[in-house]
């Protein structure tokens, strides 16, 4: 730029030298040459930051909803049982009370206050494929809503027989229908050995639960054991096995082979062993380190965060937990 602003200088001055009137009038060009060179400068000098500004503002237009999404926080919410504190069958001594229970009483409110509030009950694959992979942009009908995933470890009958029916009433009322993230071990499907064991759900109450619309199913290895205690071909078992399982039960219901794409480690339990063995057969893998997910801040998609529920966290605790969630905005910044 200085090269282009100097060259009108050089020509004037080229002229100048030849004779005396001219010099006068070269004085008078080189002034108003000068001049013109000094504002060119000073326009220049203090349009850059406009130009950054602008070409900042562009770049943010033109990728939209995919920077903005990088700062989104997402809630994921990991329930156990549902219990009916009105079902003496569900209270001691004829079921044992354990600390990850929640009362159907207590999770009614959180539910009803998530889809009162328009949330977005998100599956593992939403997640992943507008969040993670962002493959695909956020549905326009999804803006301006806050998203949320509820899941349940262990597969316990209580969600079947508890959470799905109130999800299914207040989905109908509110004409909003959302998901719940069931991460089962296919080893304990339909298993119930009575009071000091907690009854499972069936492969056809996940069929049911699926069918309906409301059921995302995906693995929690398949007998539960703690997957950074073993290695090996034992290792693998657990995680293949898991997912085969899950699909002869359901696979044909599934046409774009979702069911048991992701897992949630049985006690939050993952290390660099079992991360090498999981891109073979599953997109994400979820903890439980009590940390709101945050899009930004994920380098690896086997160490997605998770939040514990106990008996003791009120509703209310979990509504303040649920409205940390971003709200997704429109595209671009115009
Ligand atoms: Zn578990």
């Amino acid at each position: 730029m200085s090269i282009l602003l100097n060259l009108p200088l050089l020509m004037v001055e080229m002229n100048s030298t030849k004779t005396g009137n001219k010099i006068t009038r070269s004085e008078q060009l080189l002034k108003k040459a000068n001049i013109l060179r000094d504002f060119l400068s000073r326009l220049l000098h203090k349009a850059k930051p406009i130009y950054l500004f602008l070409i900042l503002a562009i770049s943010i237009g033109i990728s939209g909803w995919t920077v903005e999404s990088n700062f989104i926080r997402i809630p994921i919410i990991g329930f156990h049982d549902i219990v009916d504190t009105q079902n003496r069958a569900e209270q001691p001594p004829k079921r044992l009370a354990f600390p990850t229970d929640y009362t159907k009483q207590n999770f009614s409110v959180f539910l009803e206050y998530l889809i009162k509030e328009n949330y977005w009950l998100l599956s593992s694959q939403d997640l992943y494929v507008y969040f993670i992979d962002k493959s695909q942009p956020i549905p326009a009908q999804n803006l301006g809503q806050k998203p949320i995933m509820l899941a349940f470890d262990d597969g316990y009958k209580g969600v079947h027989e508890n959470a799905l029916p109130l999800l299914e009433k207040l989905s109908a009322i509110y004409k909003e229908k959302g998901k719940f993230v069931l991460f089962v071990n296919p080893h304990f499907l339909g298993v119930n050995m009575g009071k000091d064991f907690l009854a499972h759900t069936t492969c056809n109450d996940l069929r049911d639960g699926y069918q309906k619309g409301f059921y995302d199913v995906q693995s929690h290895g398949f007998t539960h054991k703690n997957l950074t205690k073993i290695s090996g071909k034992e290792l693998e078992f657990e995680i293949a096995k898991s997912k085969l399982e899950l699909r002869k039960c359901m696979g044909d219901l599934d046409k774009n082979k979702v069911i048991g794409a992701h897992i949630a480690y049985p006690y939050g339990a993952s290390d660099w062993e079992v991360e090498e063995i999981l891109p073979k057969y599953h997109l994400t893998g979820f903890l439980y380190d009590d940390n709101l997910f945050r899009v930004n801040r994920l380098q690896n998609n086997y160490r997605i965060s998770r939040i514990t529920v106990d008996k003791d966290m009120s509703p209310r605790a979990l509504i303040s937990i649920a409205k940390k969630a971003s709200t997704l905005r429109k595209k671009g910044w115009f």
